[in-house]
């Protein structure tokens, strides 16, 4: 069996755990934490990176960080992970779903400002597969209607635009280290902040309300509870298994490359007689492979290949559904303008296995399977 996704472990994670462990400091911003945050903010030339328990927590840090109040309208692709919603959600917004481009699969820039209201607060672009929204012309329309920019680039750790960083551009990123992204520390993510003042109120934030980050370095001489907060430091021993894989990011990256390409050439021919299509990378985008899809003719199409694949033990699947079409997205929600392509390309999208580790030979088993599958087609 094929599975669709195996958590990236590169060797040296055991080790940095019982280092961790024999530090005698399990608990959050210890030895491992440091040194991914470092990492990250070398990385991602960015002024404060924090790790959190999740991308989840990293988004709702950044909802806190906005200051989204009940009544605030928050725009964002209706084609996203519920937490990019639930997050704003929390705080008593409003969230205004806008169509996709259905070449990327990411919010269409140019549909954004009509769907601005006086009650707009925030601009949320989601970097589907790790290819960059059009964040240029997005941090333009915030600029100009004063509106924050969160972006959900939990799928764009290590991919950028115009060679900036996912995550950097906005006024907040949010990155995932869950076991299904090219990252992982089981459960976990981080939050990246642009401004000085806000990298501050995030690490009280993070620390239950408390200036405890400001006593550690030494620069008080008690802390003490000054806003609200929560608690969104991960445990040291999960950032010792995610500073391994940050340590070896590029070789991670290159081979998830490969096999991004290896699909890519394989399936083309397929492509060029119009019997699928293939994902699209914007010549300004620096994808990281997060993710290969194709998509079939519509969704009777993909029921039948990924029943057919599963036969030849090949686990694909699909997501998301629309949020605007669940029960909490209408409760929370509504749609600005007309639904052209987020529910259409939904339903035609399918993920095929992408994992580190994944073979050569696997890749080509998968593309000759669906090669079979469209044979008489
Ligand atoms: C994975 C994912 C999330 C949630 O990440 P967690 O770390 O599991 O909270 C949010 N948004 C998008 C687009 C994702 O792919």
């Amino acid at each position: 069996m094929i599975p669709f996704n195996v958590p990236p472990f590169i060797g040296s994670e055991l080790d940095y755990i019982r280092k961790s462990i024999q530090n005698h400091k399990i608990c959050g911003d210890g030895e491992y934490s440091k040194k991914c945050h470092i990492l990250l903010e070398e990385k991602t030339n960015c002024q404060k990176v924090l790790l959190t328990t999740s991308c989840t927590h990293a988004l709702e840090l950044a909802a806190l960080l906005a200051d989204i109040k009940p009544g605030d309208e928050v725009i964002m692709p209706s084609y996203t992970f519920v937490s990019t919603a639930d997050a704003f959600v929390l705080r008593g917004a409003t969230i205004v779903f806008v169509d996709i481009r259905p070449d990327t699969m990411n919010i269409d820039e140019k549909l954004i400002e009509q769907a601005i209201t006086p009650k707009t607060k925030a601009i949320v672009p989601v970097h589907y597969a790790g290819v960059a929204c059009e964040m240029d012309t997005i941090c333009d329309i915030a600029h100009r209607h004063n509106l924050v920019v969160v972006e959900d680039a939990a799928q764009g750790v290590m991919a950028s635009y115009k060679g900036r960083q996912l995550g950097s551009i906005g006024d907040y990123g949010c990155y995932s280290f869950h076991e299904t992204k090219n990252y992982s520390m089981g459960e976990g993510g981080a939050i990246l902040i642009k401004s000085p003042q806000s990298a501050d109120r995030a690490e009280i934030i993070r620390e239950k309300g408390t200036n405890r980050s400001r006593f550690l370095r030494g620069q008080i001489d008690k802390y003490t509870w000054v806003d609200l907060g929560s608690s969104y430091l991960p445990s040291d021993m999960n950032a010792a298994y995610l500073y391994a894989q940050l340590e070896k990011a590029d070789k991670i990256n290159n081979a998830r490359l490969k096999i991004w390409n290896q699909y890519n050439d394989g399936l083309s021919d397929l492509a060029e007689k119009s019997l699928i299509d293939l994902p699209y990378i914007p010549e300004e985008c620096t994808h990281n492979a997060h993710m290969y899809y194709i998509k079939c003719k519509d969704i009777d199409e993909r029921t039948k290949l990924i029943s057919f694949l599963k036969e030849k033990d090949i686990l694909t699947v699909f997501h998301y559904i629309p949020l605007h079409s669940s029960p909490a997205g209408k409760k929370f929600g509504r749609f600005s303008g007309e639904d052209r392509y987020t529910t259409k390309e939904s339903e035609r999208l399918l993920r095929l296995p992408m994992y580190y580790g994944l073979k050569t030979e696997e890749v080509d088993y998968i593309i000759e399977q669906i090669h079979t599958f469209y044979k008489d087609r």
